[in-house]
């Protein structure tokens, strides 16, 4: 009955509720047995929020149980029910909140992400936040404060980063989805490894209130799940104008309907070769190399695009990235909230709380940062990573003239190993060559699962899109896996 419960997509779980095959309450039960079970192994959460997770279920039963009564179950809440996990480092009123860090110390936000606010509104039941690199710093959840997480696949790997402890806690049935966030990969990266549909909004399209700033320019709210259908629902409610976050865009959010019919006529797919370079792990390129084919098969037009200045986003993104994660975590001191370490004046308050509560790879950012925005240097750092950071710009521009959406993986290779890239940075960032383009150009992109390698490791395939153009990208996303069935593979049955 677990099992069964818990591998349900959420439409599936949405209809059960409707009908009483099982009520919430037992629903969330065969979550938590999940996690019961799991979490030694895992590690996805930091917080977990059983008790009120309960509570709400039993409100849930009874406006169930009240609309079967009177025939109106159209009109209950959408997600009504549904157990979902929020990273940790986006705000939910009344639960801790660390970003992975002893630096916010046992900081309770009064207030909830608009984001998930809409989602809760809308039914969900927030079950936990989940474990994440330090203030999204990572590319494997393992600069966290609070120890890594384990990819389900294979415990001896990482999920993933930083978005790793959602996308464990999804692809081990511990939640039916879970929020994330992307500045440079961070939703689409542990996607691709643990086998998930994931992704990365247009820049401006989710609101980003409550969600701990890294990046401001770059910063997105995903959601990782497992078909492309469960991610284009919660999607739909989270997107949106919000007067709280002045980025957020004012643009129609059309609902988004499945066809039955996996039909992709006069779709323009383009390839760009500069994502198929040497380096890439050999069965992820021929794993991509089928999905396209597939792709066509459906009716897709198959491009040929060059997208030139790709190789300097890595360079342009680690200038960028850092200087605005210097200036965002200036905030941690120890004066207002958080861990505050002290033994003389205010400058030692600020330095020894600064210290002792980041870990060394946000120490690395900031200091990165710090000396890109330094004056005498910020021309030369800052601002040629500005101009470049166009260019990579306009060669989105460019390609949307002629396709649609661009196909290319989304990793190099597929999840390796805890602690195979902690001594050495550059390996690490160097995860994220195909996933930071789309953050500096601000485009939408959506990771799926398109195959194994030679040790059953998933591989992800990432799509681009033009600005808006989720629904696309959500549309393509199912009509592959209509005719697949990558997505309904579990790895821990
Ligand atoms: N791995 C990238 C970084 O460390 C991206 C992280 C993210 O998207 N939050 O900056």
């Amino acid at each position: 009955m677990t099992n069964e419960l818990t591998s349900l997509s959420i439409r599936q779980m949405q209809q059960g509720l409707r009908v009483g095959a099982f009520s919430c309450r037992e629903l969330i039960e065969a979550h938590f047995q999940r996690i019961q079970n799991l979490e030694p192994r895992i590690h996805a959460f930091i917080t977990l929020a059983e008790k009120s997770a309960f509570n709400q279920s039993e409100d849930a039963d009874k406006r169930l149980k009240t609309a079967r009564k009177q025939n109106s179950q159209s009109n209950l809440p959408t997600l009504l029910g549904i157990p979902i996990a929020v990273k940790d480092l986006i705000t939910v009123a009344g639960m801790h909140c660390t970003c992975g860090s002893k630096v916010l110390g046992d900081w309770v936000p009064p207030f909830t992400a608009t984001a998930v606010l809409r989602l809760v509104e809308a039914g969900a039941i927030v079950i936990g936040k989940t474990n994440t690199d330090e203030f999204a710093m990572g590319s494997s959840t393992e600069t966290s404060a609070f120890g890594p997480t384990f990819n389900p696949w294979d415990t001896s790997r990482v999920p993933g980063g930083s978005s790793g402890g959602s996308a464990a806690a999804v692809a081990a049935q511990m939640v039916a989805a879970a929020i994330g966030s992307d500045t440079g990969g961070s939703v689409r990266q542990p996607a691709a490894f643990c086998g998930l549909t994931g992704i990365k909004p247009t820049y401006g399209r989710v609101s980003r209130y409550g969600l701990v700033a890294y990046g401001s320019s770059l910063d997105s709210m995903g959601v990782l799940t497992r078909s492309a259908e469960d991610a284009a629902l919660l999607f739909e409610i989270m997107a949106g104008l919000d007067p709280f976050d002045a980025t957020s865009l004012d643009q129609p959010v059309p609902s988004i309907t499945f066809s039955n019919k996996p039909d992709l006529k006069g779709l323009r797919v383009g390839i760009p070769k500069e994502y198929f370079i040497n380096g890439i792990q050999p069965d992820v390129e021929t794993r991509i190399h089928a999905a396209v084919n597939t792709l066509q098969e459906m009716g897709a037009d198959i491009v040929k695009i060059s997208l030139p200045h790709t190789e300097y986003a890595l360079p342009v993104y680690y200038l960028i990235a850092p200087a605005e994660a210097s200036a965002n975590l200036a905030r941690y001191d120890g004066v207002r909230l958080g861990l505050r370490e002290s033994s003389g004046g205010l400058l030692e308050m600020y330095s020894t709380t600064r210290g002792e509560g980041f870990g060394p790879e946000v120490k690395r950012r900031i200091m990165l940062g710090t000396y890109a925005l330094s004056s005498g240097y910020y021309d030369a750092y800052y601002g040629q990573a500005q101009k470049v950071r166009t260019l990579i710009k306009r060669d989105f521009d460019e390609a949307f003239k002629v396709v649609d959406v661009i196909a290319c993986p989304v990793t190099p290779s597929t999840a390796f190993k805890i602690g195979e890239h902690t001594d050495d940075p550059l390996a690490m960032y160097l995860e994220d060559v195909f996933t930071l383009p789309a953050n500096l150009a601000g485009v939408p992109g959506i990771a799926f699962p398109v195959g194994y390698d030679s040790n059953h490791l998933p591989i992800g395939m990432q799509l681009m899109g033009q600005p808006f153009q989720e629904g696309m990208l959500f549309h393509i996303g199912h009509a592959y896996q209509q005719v697949t069935n990558y997505h309904l593979q579990f790895p821990i049955h």
